[in-house]
């Protein structure tokens, strides 16, 4: 069974020698409205004005750090996040010009991983399986009609 996130948190919070204050447990909470990939400005939004900018950011790093929160790179300049917990392992494919995101399951691939990190002796944490190309509305911009 996946550990409540917010008792992750707030034990990640002491251990580290942080107070757990109302404002940092309210980020945690607002991640829950929002879509799958976020970027730091909607988790922002989504709790302007009672949480401050500075607070937002600075705790989204806290929650990467503690592990309930990861970045997802799509090629972009701004940087995504998504949830990792209450979710399954998966995949993205992520579209190099209008940047959509596909998500599916990465079972066997997950395994491949697995299996390699215990072949070269590497403790595995999370897995990330990500690739690049284009989806099906910019694939039918591109190819000519006949
Ligand atoms: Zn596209
Ligand atoms: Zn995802």
């Amino acid at each position: 069974m996946e550990a409540d996130p917010r008792e992750v948190f707030v034990s990640f919070l002491r251990r580290e020698g942080l107070h757990v204050t109302r404002a940092r447990l309210a980020v945690l909470q607002g991640l829950a409205q929002l879509p799958k990939h976020f970027e730091a400005a909607e988790l922002w939004g989504a709790l302007r004005p009672r949480v401050s900018a500075a607070t937002v950011y600075r705790t989204l790093e806290l929650l990467e750090r503690a592990g309930l929160v990861r970045k997802v790179e799509f090629g972009e300049a701004h940087a995504h996040y998504e949830r990792v917990f209450g979710r399954e392992d998966h995949g993205h494919l992520v579209c190099r010009r209008c940047g959509r995101v596909g998500e599916f399951a990465v079972g066997a691939a997950r395994r491949a991983v697995e299996q390699a990190a215990q072949a070269l002796g590497f403790a595995l944490g999370e897995v990330v399986i990500q690739g690049y190309g284009l989806c099906p509305q910019c694939r039918a911009q591109e190819e000519p009609r006949v």
